[in-house]
């Protein structure tokens, strides 16, 4: 009887949600989930996202698309290169097309690479377009080095950001490639998934106000692959977080901030990831760090030996920052600790002539979640004496 009712759509909705919460709140259908954006909620994004169906994970391309536009501002899709056949990559390409609103939420075309001569590294290549029409893969003869990658991207409009540097499988090998990476491989998952892929120790010098320790959230690692090595080789990247998850929906563990981006669209957050104007971090930890007027990634010259730099940092939500650590070519020279929302000061470093070095900056809030600034690539070069 009931049911002859509601044949009508509105009587059949009104009755359905009555039922619903007779049966005891338990609203087991859903509204398209809309929680309320965050002021930051653009700056944060992922580009080693969620693997789906296609490869090696559990989500639809539409759940995929859910959860990304419900934490993040800007996302690029993923999955594993030989797993995506000629249509499955069709289909990413118009999940990212059909998916992107520049400025509102931004979505790149993107997959996982992974190189069969490269010692099985994997790459999160992606496209500041809608990407080509086919593309390679890591165990294809010419595309199987990072070099052919890099030629690869060139011709494509693409860049990529190398995955989980450390892990055993995967180890990069910082010597192994040239060609123009510093444009088409700009970034490093200096986090993937809650594995910390720096260096197996956290190295302090004498008076910094630390200890040496080691790393807190070790990979299954093969340490020559680490950020640490690739910096220490002179290589300059930006730092990037991967969520890299292939279950459900769930709270992500990887958030990449942008700082200063030229604008929102695909171009600008593109050309900001590949100027490394990014910061990595465990939550959505909001960092600002500069030297006069450059600022996180960028690489500089000056005439004087004092690098001076100003950071700001402010904790996610209902947590404050306990401490800030400053890091000079991959060693701890100065601890901070705070006991706030918003940590911010200024600090001087001294380097010696002749050379590049990496300066960067560690934010640990109060819950043990950490961030990190790309870093700036700084050159004293002595007035008046050739360089
Ligand atoms: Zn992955």
């Amino acid at each position: 009887m009931i049911t002859h009712q509601m044949v009508d759509a509105g009587k059949f909705a009104l009755g359905f949600v009555a039922a619903a919460l007779l049966a005891g709140g338990l609203l087991f259908f859903s509204w398209p989930l809309e929680s309320p954006p965050a002021d930051d909620r653009a700056l944060f994004g992922v580009l080693h996202s969620v693997h789906t169906r296609f490869s090696d994970g559990v989500m639809s391309q539409a759940q995929r698309v859910g959860e990304l536009k419900r934490h993040y501002g800007w996302a690029a899709t993923v999955d594993h290169d030989v797993r995506v056949d000629d249509g499955e990559w069709t289909a990413l390409r118009d999940e990212a097309r059909k998916n992107n609103v520049d400025g509102v939420f931004t979505y790149f075309p993107g997959y996982e690479w992974k190189g069969a001569a490269a010692g099985g590294s994997e790459v999160t290549v992606f496209f500041v377009d809608d990407g080509p029409q086919s593309k390679v893969d890591g165990v294809d003869p010419g595309y199987d080095t990072f070099d052919g990658l890099i030629g690869w991207l060139k011709e494509n409009n693409g860049i990529g950001c190398v995955n989980h540097p450390a892990r055993a499988g995967n180890a990069v090998d910082w010597g192994s490639f040239e060609s123009d990476y510093e444009h088409y491989l700009p970034c490093v998952e200096m986090l993937n998934k809650v594995y910390y892929h720096w260096n197996d120790f956290w190295n302090c010098s004498a008076g910094s106000g630390c200890a040496t320790y080691r790393n807190p959230r070790p990979d299954g690692s093969v340490w020559a692959g680490g950020v640490l090595r690739g910096l220490e080789r002179g290589r300059r990247l930006g730092f990037v977080a991967g969520w890299d998850h292939h279950g459900i929906q769930g709270t992500p563990t990887a958030y990449t901030g942008l700082a200063n981006p030229y604008n929102r669209s695909r171009e600008g957050i593109f050309e900001t990831i590949r100027a490394r104007h990014t910061w990595a971090a465990e939550a959505r930890i909001v960092m600002d760090v500069r030297s006069g007027t450059k600022i996180m990634g960028d690489a500089f010259a000056q005439d004087a030996p004092t690098v001076r730099i100003v950071y700001n940092m402010t904790a996610e939500a209902g947590h404050i920052i306990s401490e800030t650590s400053l890091f000079l070519d991959g060693v701890i020279v100065n601890v901070t600790k705070h006991s706030t929302k918003n940590a911010y000061g200024t600090s001087e470093v001294t380097v010696a002539p002749g050379r590049e070095h990496f300066i960067f900056y560690e934010a640990v809030e109060d819950d043990g979640k950490r961030g990190w600034s790309s870093p700036m690539y700084v050159t004293y070069h002595v007035p008046d004496s050739p360089a």
